[in-house]
C-alpha cells in the first residue's frame, strides 16, 4: 500500500493506493478533479482504478469536488449519514469556531459563502462506525468520530495509517479543528482516535503525524 497526499486548494486529499485499486480519501475543493485525476495518473494508475471516493465530512474542502471525480472516475461517493445535509445544499457551512479568533474568521468566511458553491450531491454508499472496507479492495476500517461535524469520520487501515479529516489537525501544530459543532463530542472523538494506538495520523489540513505528537496533544485532554 502507497500513500499520496496532494493539496486540493484548502484541504488535503489522500490517495490510497493498493494492489486492488485507489481510494481518494477527501476530493478536495470543487474544480480539483482534473488535478486528483493527474495525480492518479503519475502514480500509474488510471481513473477507472478508483474504487471509492471516500469523503471524511461534508464541508466543501473535503467534497467540493466529489461530483466531478465521481462522473471521471465512475467510482461511488462514500460519506457518513450524519453529513448528508452539508452536501444537500450549495451554501457555505461553517460551524462556530472553537476560539473568538477562528469564529471571526468563519463569520467572515460564511459572509462571502456564495462565491463558490457546493456542487450538491447524495453519497452512493453511506459509512457506518465500524464497517470494512475490504470490498473496496483497502484493508481498513471506518471510525464514527464526530464533534467537527456530526457525520465526521476517520478510517484506521490495518497497517496503522489512520485518517482524520478534520477531527485533529496539523496546522501549525497538532491541534483541535478550528471550527466544530460539539465541542464535547469533539473531544471524546480525540481521545477514541488516540485509544486506536495510530502508527501515522493522516490529516485533512497539515503534514501527517506520528503517535508521539499525537500524544504531546492529546494526552493532557484524554483521562
Ligand atoms: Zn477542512
Ligand atoms: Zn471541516
Amino acid at each position: 500500500m502507497k500513500i499520496h497526499t496532494l493539496f486540493t486548494g484548502v484541504a488535503n486529499t489522500h490517495l490510497i493506493v493498493t494492489a486492488a485499486g485507489v481510494i481518494v480519501v477527501d476530493a478536495g475543493m470543487p474544480h480539483q478533479a482534473r488535478r486528483i485525476v493527474n495525480a492518479i495518473r503519475n502514480l500509474g494508475r488510471a481513473p477507472g482504478d478508483v474504487r471509492l471516493i471516500l469523503i471524511t465530512h461534508g464541508h466543501i474542502d473535503h467534497a467540493g469536488s466529489a461530483v466531478a471525480l465521481r462522473h471521471i472516475t465512475g467510482a461511488p461517493v462514500a460519506m457518513h449519514p450524519g453529513d448528508v445535509r452539508l452536501t444537500a445544499t450549495p451554501s457555505l457551512k461553517i460551524p462556530p469556531g472553537r476560539t473568538p479568533a477562528t469564529e471571526t474568521l468563519g463569520a467572515m468566511l460564511r459572509a462571502c459563502g456564495g462565491i463558490i458553491p457546493l456542487e450538491t450531491f447524495a453519497p452512493d454508499v453511506a459509512l457506518a462506525d465500524g464497517q470494512s472496507l475490504r470490498e473496496f479492495g483497502f484493508a481498513a476500517r471506518v471510525i464514527h468520530t464526530p464533534g467537527h461535524t456530526a457525520g465526521s469520520i476517520s478510517v484506521l487501515g490495518d497497517d496503522g495509517a489512520l485518517f482524520v479529516g478534520d477531527a485533529i489537525l496539523n496546522l501549525v501544530r497538532v491541534s483541535f479543528p478550528l471550527y466544530w459543532e460539539d465541542a464535547g463530542v469533539a473531544r471524546a472523538s480525540a481521545c477514541k482516535i488516540r485509544a486506536l494506538n495510530p502508527r501515522v495520523v493522516y490529516s485533512g489540513h497539515g503534514a501527517a503525524f506520528d503517535l508521539h505528537a499525537l500524544d504531546a496533544f492529546v494526552g493532557k485532554h484524554c483521562g
